[in-house]
């Protein structure tokens, strides 16, 4: 960054310069004329991270990313065109200038120092009202930002609760809500019941077909549960070929009927493989439990896993209710 000319000595026009439009061009005149003119290079750095100053490009334009100190840089970048100004926050607050500033071309900027900003809005009211104007298009411009941003971190949470293979939940969503769902259904006194799903031979159906036909059969029995539930029911992949369903508000004898027809509806699907051929069917086990008084999710869990144990012992393509 080298100083080419001052202000005064150059042939560029104060009223071009939007913070000084509607302002008095001979008043302010005398406070810009020392001010230096400055050329930087495509690429070069223009922040300087100790002074608070304010830059208004001449020629060419700057490239301003997002404050580091947010921790949040993203890419934003906002581009000051020929007329423009930056910096002019770090002179209010008195705060170095921490976003990135970058030439995309080379450029020519005017550089007014802080003080010399003081005077100009004592100076000119239009000046005063031109900053508040850019400041207040900024503030709006960063809460637009900002509510990108949390639209966009809702969207990835949501994304990190489903499971890619199935898209069911996927376990850190299981540990996020399962504690809540459980604690409400005691302090409410309602119902929960909790269904644990293992698909039956699953070693030998991949043995048998390839792992890529293995998965294809777990989005099969994934389709099955989310296409047999009511929408305050959830379905979750639990591991490998596990899965479950949460029933709230639901009994031990209702979610038993629930895992029947899961049963028969596992039975029944059709796993098209590649090609769009039928692969064999598959069929799963189904162990079933009701929160008790008192039992936290672990036990209600333990409860339907040792269901589900039961099912496979006698037989598989089943389903098994817990022990009260
Ligand atoms: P059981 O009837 O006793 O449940 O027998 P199983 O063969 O299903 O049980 P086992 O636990 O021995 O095998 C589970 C198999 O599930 C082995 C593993 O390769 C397979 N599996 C787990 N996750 C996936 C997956 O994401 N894709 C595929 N294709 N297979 C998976
Ligand atoms: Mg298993
Ligand atoms: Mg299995």
């Amino acid at each position: 960054m080298k100083q080419i000319s001052t202000f005064g000595a150059s042939a560029w026009q104060i009223g071009e310069l939007h913070l000084f439009r509607d302002s008095d061009p001979k008043q302010l005149a005398p406070l810009l004329a020392a001010c230096p003119v400055v050329q930087v290079e495509q690429g070069e750095t223009v922040s300087d991270l100790h002074c608070a100053r304010l830059y208004i490009v001449l020629r060419g334009a700057l490239a301003v990313g997002a404050d580091t100190r947010t921790g949040m840089a993203d890419g934003t970048i906002s581009k000051v065109l020929p007329g423009e100004s930056v910096g002019e926050q770090s002179v209010l607050d008195e705060e170095a200038n921490l976003n990135p500033i970058v030439a995309m071309e080379q450029s020519e900027l005017l550089q007014i120092e802080a003080a010399t900003v003081w005077r100009l809005i004592d100076e000119s009211n239009g000046v005063a009202r031109n900053l508040l104007r850019l400041l207040s298009f900024r503030i709006r411009a960063a809460n637009a930002q900002l509510r990108r941003r949390q639209k966009l971190g809702e969207f990835y949470r949501q994304l990190s609760m489903v499971d890619g293979l199935t898209s069911l939940y996927n376990r850190a969503w299981l540990n996020d809500l399962l504690p809540t769902m459980v604690a409400s259904a005691h302090d409410t006194q309602a119902p929960l019941s909790l269904v644990m799903i293992d698909i039956d031979h699953f070693k030998k159906f991949n043995d048998s077909h390839g792992h890529l036909q293995g998965d294809q059969a777990l989005r099969t029995a994934a389709q099955v549960l989310s296409g047999a539930l009511r929408p305050s029911d959830c379905a979750v992949r639990y591991g490998g070929e596990e899965m479950m369903v949460i029933l709230p508000n639901t009994s031990i004898g209702l979610a038993q009927s629930v895992a029947e027809r899961l049963c028969e509806r596992m039975r029944q699907a059709v796993v098209f493989g590649d090609m769009r051929l039928p692969l064999p069917h598959i069929t799963a086990s189904f162990g079933v439990a009701a929160l008790q008084p008192g039992q936290d999710e672990q036990a209600l869990i333990a409860a339907a896993d040792a269901a589900l144990y039961r099912a496979k012992e006698t037989g598989r393509n089943r389903v098994a209710v817990a022990a009260v």
